[in-house]
């Protein structure tokens, strides 16, 4: 059974019909990465297994550790351990660091206390064990998280995602505006997280940079999959690349 499952799903903003017949396995352990150009649908199937709204998938299916989480609220779906680091990183720029993280367990904790699926309530990381994972956000916990640089900014969203019982992280674009130097800081920040035993989905459009770090990855076009393999199967096959991720 893989960590993640997703069968033949259909979703919707609407009725614009988005995601066609997608499907799609995560192993537990690994570092998986789903790629494609601009609109092809990345966000919308990370939206899907979070249970944001909208999107609203009308059929297939989509399981958890075995569990049918199909149109699981948001909420839930965290309990459940799955967090999503959004492309937006929805740090709070008026509060400092530690207070960032500090918001994360409040709000972890109430969903733990007040969600629906109470046996799989288990808490994420403690701060000190954030810290010791990024030392960059240690040194500056008293700091405003707005005048983080970008990467800092990236890591604090992974760090806040990771207070929440987390056994899947979905990343979106986590690299996006990033200098390559930086670029470098969250990989290693990213591979340190895999290394502890934290699933990763990695959503991206700097392929290179993915095919680097992940062990498998998905080629998504026009709502659907069109490529399934390795990383390094990928990294040689010329033709997808060329076609579907124009490198
Ligand atoms: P990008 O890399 O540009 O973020 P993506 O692969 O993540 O691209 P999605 O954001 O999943 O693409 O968008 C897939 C399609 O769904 C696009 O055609 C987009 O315009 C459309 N779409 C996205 N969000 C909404 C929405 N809230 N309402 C209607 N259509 C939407």
């Amino acid at each position: 059974m893989s960590l993640l499952e997703l069968e033949s799903i259909n979703a919707y903003y609407g009725e614009s019909h988005i995601i066609r017949d997608l499907s799609m396995n995560v192993e537990e352990g690994e570092i998986c990465t789903l790629l494609g150009r601009n609109g092809a649908g990345k966000t919308t199937t990370l939206r899907c297994i979070a249970g944001a709204t909208p999107p609203a998938v009308r059929a297939g299916h989509i399981r958890f550790k075995g569990n049918d989480i199909t149109g699981t609220a948001t909420e839930d779906v965290s309990v459940q351990g799955i967090s999503l680091v959004p492309e937006e990183r929805r740090i709070f720029p008026n509060l400092t660091v530690a207070e960032n993280l500090h918001l994360a367990e409040v709000v972890n904790n109430r969903s733990n206390t007040f969600g629906r699926s109470m046996s799989f309530g288990h808490t994420g990381m403690s701060t000190e064990e954030v810290y010791a994972q990024f030392p960059r956000l240690d040194e500056r916990k008293s700091q405003r998280a707005g005048t983080l640089s970008g990467g800092e900014q990236q890591m604090l969203a992974i760090a806040r995602a990771l207070k929440q019982n987390t056994d899947l992280m979905l990343l979106d674009e986590p690299y996006e505006g990033l200098a390559p130097k930086i670029i470098e800081d969250v990989e290693n920040a990213v591979k340190r997280i895999s290394d502890e035993g934290t699933t990763i989905l990695l959503v991206e459009q700097n392929a290179a940079a993915a095919i680097k770090l992940a062990d498998r990855a998905y080629v998504i076009d026009q709502g659907g999959i069109v490529f399934d393999g390795t990383a390094d199967e990928l990294r040689d096959d010329t033709e997808t690349r060329e076609r579907y991720l124009g490198v």
